[in-house]
């Protein structure tokens, strides 16, 4: 059985006080929960006092991103080697929002997705199709391309997670229905199937995102293809986190 993750990506929000003081809030309001994965991916400025506050806690540290070099002359990025030195676990990669507004491509992508993977990251490669995709049918056509060419020779050894969030759902308020998201999961995971064989897909855990908030988190958690949430704007409230991370 896979076990939920339920991520929160809380984007270009929060100071350094305000990260420690959400994650302060959040690990006593979960610290009773140990029958799923619970993760938060704050801005880089906010890693390193993040992960000093959530010691001893249930909760992993993500990025939101990151270069596919270890270091050297590429002035503004972070690397692979300083997520994991500030005590990250998890990276997300191809975010709808780094795909549209700063023009990263499946092939970056996956350069980013093989170097955190020989890093011992799990990357979080998140896919989704567009508003007008949708409208013209290409919704599968879209996801497929973008779930094999970001994990172009990886090895099915690598953990990986992948996260569908259709791009007409982030920030809109617009959730994808229950059975529509499921749809497009057991699709992502017959083409994981045709990739990497039936049991490693088995495995892969296919997280929602998209507008998810405390009161349509359930309806969406209990498909069978649907494995966690990566959740936006509910994440930066310690309290509707909290309520989505405990659904029953
Ligand atoms: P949202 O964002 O929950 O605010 O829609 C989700 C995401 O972009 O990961």
């Amino acid at each position: 059985m896979r076990r939920l993750l339920i991520a929160g990506n809380w984007k270009m929000h929060k100071t350094v006080q305000e990260a420690v003081e959400l994650v302060r809030e959040l690990k006593n309001l979960v610290s009773d929960v140990n029958d799923r994965d619970i993760l938060v991916c704050p801005p880089f400025t906010a890693l390193y006092a993040v992960k000093k506050e959530l010691e001893g806690s249930n909760i992993a540290l993500g990025a939101q991103n990151m270069f596919y070099e270890e270091k050297g002359a590429f002035t503004g990025e972070i690397s692979p080697l300083m997520i994991k030195d500030v005590g990250c676990s998890y990276v997300i990669l191809g975010h709808s929002e780094r795909r549209h507004i700063f023009g990263e491509t499946d092939e970056l992508i996956n350069k980013k997705v093989l170097s955190a993977a020989r890093h011992g990251l799990i990357p979080i490669l998140c896919v989704g199709e567009t508003l007008q995709e949708r409208e013209e049918g290409k919704t599968k056509d879209v996801v497929e391309r973008q779930v094999r060419e970001g994990l172009k020779g990886l090895n099915e050894t690598s953990e990986f997670v992948i996260a569908y969030e259709p791009v007409w759902a982030i920030g809109t308020g617009k959730t994808a229905t229950p059975e529509l998201a499921e749809e497009v999961h057991s699709f992502i995971r017959e083409v994981l199937s045709e990739m990497f064989g039936a049991e490693k897909a088995d495995s892969v855990r296919i997280l929602y995102g998209g507008s998810v908030k405390p009161e349509n988190a359930a309806g969406l958690l209990r498909q069978p293809n649907i494995d966690g949430s990566l959740v936006g704007g509910a994440s930066l409230k310690a309290e509707s986190f909290a309520k989505i991370i405990k659904f029953d």
